[in-house]
């Protein structure tokens, strides 16, 4: 390491005398702590705020209490209950992992780094929350509050993500975390830069690791961690068929591997003129379609700019085409549905 760590021993004691008092207690996920709740919890904040995440784990937990309740939930169950929270690879990810560890470790999570990270989505950072937080085991974890706080008590040159400076973390993590107490230790730390040494306002005065820090004493904590060059973000559009009757929506399932993965959506086309060739060949009408209120969605890596057109027919017709599917008006809350196209539909 071409750092010079701080003593472990002062950190970890700073760190969880302020976790006793200013610690968040009382997440969802955290009563009561299991290898399984932590699990679900990580891979819900991934990408996602905890203040949206809480509502969705008590659901998903309500829903899926074990590891084989959920291995037995058709992929179905768990991308509705997903629906909202986006990025569905994760969903797809934990039900496949669900199924494996029903097989193979009769239901109960692994309490092994190399296993859990063979497991599909689960990383190394999230392999060492499972085992601090939910075995209380040490093992460091390096998430983006981890990191923040890391890179700004060392002045870490260099984004978080290229190889090199992970490496620098990775060390960093292992060199802080206790033998002993992982679980409150990894709950500190993430805590601390969640509430403490957060992005854009960070409590400098109220923070136990001030005096120590040097992004602090250079008065260049907003410098920390480092951003990575910014891409330019293209722009697509896509056109959907919202056809209807008095009760019935028609929606097509979309295909298991890419965006929406195995969620259902409004038919999709280039332009108009493959919408009124769809209406001619598969649902046999002539009749014109109406532009409603033009979508934006943003993605990771991509605008899209979703422009829905309406067809109310007087009833449904009879479908050949696996993907297509009418589907009653009233049933729409139990199936997934990609956010924009909910929101769409609402
Ligand atoms: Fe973060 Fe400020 Fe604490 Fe340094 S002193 S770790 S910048 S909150």
């Amino acid at each position: 390491m071409n750092i010079d760590p701080i003593s472990a021993r002062w950190l970890q004691q700073r760190l969880l005398r302020w976790y006793h008092t200013h610690g968040r207690k009382t997440l969802p996920w955290k009563k009561p702590l299991s290898p399984y709740r932590v699990w679900i919890s990580e891979i819900m904040l991934q990408q996602t705020q905890v203040s949206t995440v809480t509502g969705y784990f008590k659901q998903f937990i309500r829903a899926f209490p074990t590891v084989e309740k959920l291995a037995q939930a058709p992929l179905e169950a768990v991308l509705s209950h997903w629906a909202g929270l986006g990025y569905y690879a994760r969903a797809r990810n934990i039900h496949k992992t669900a199924k494996i560890i029903q097989q193979d470790y009769a239901n109960q999570l692994p309490a092994c780094l190399e296993t859990l990270t063979s497991f599909p989505g689960i990383g190394r950072s999230t392999a060492g929350a499972i085992l601090s937080m939910g075995f209380n085991l040490s093992a460091p974890i390096l998430d983006g509050n981890v990191k923040r706080v890391l890179c700004r008590l060392h002045c870490v040159e260099g984004p978080p993500d290229d190889r090199a400076v992970q490496t620098t973390l990775w060390q960093l993590a292992e060199h802080y975390t206790p033998k002993q107490n992982a679980a409150d230790f990894t709950q500190a730390i993430m805590d601390l830069g969640a509430t403490c040494c957060t992005k854009a306002n960070p409590s400098c005065q109220l923070c136990p690791l001030q005096t120590k820090c040097e992004a602090f004493s250079r008065g260049e904590q907003l410098d920390y961690p480092h951003k990575k060059a910014s891409k330019k973000i293209p722009h697509r559009e896509t056109h959907l068929l919202y056809v209807s009757t008095q009760n019935e929506i028609l929606l097509q399932q979309r295909p298991q591997k890419g965006i929406w993965g195995g969620l259902y959506s409004l038919p999709e086309f280039g332009d108009t003129e493959e919408i009124q060739q769809f209406l001619e060949n598969i649902l046999k009408t002539k009749r014109g379609i109406k532009p409603l209120t033009p979508v934006k969605h943003t993605f990771t890596h991509f605008h899209l700019l979703l422009k829905p057109y309406a067809l109310t027919l007087a009833k449904t017709t009879t479908l050949d085409h696996l993907a297509l599917h009418w589907i009653k008006k009233s049933a729409l809350a139990k199936i997934g549905l990609p956010a924009p196209i909910k929101k769409l539909l609402e």
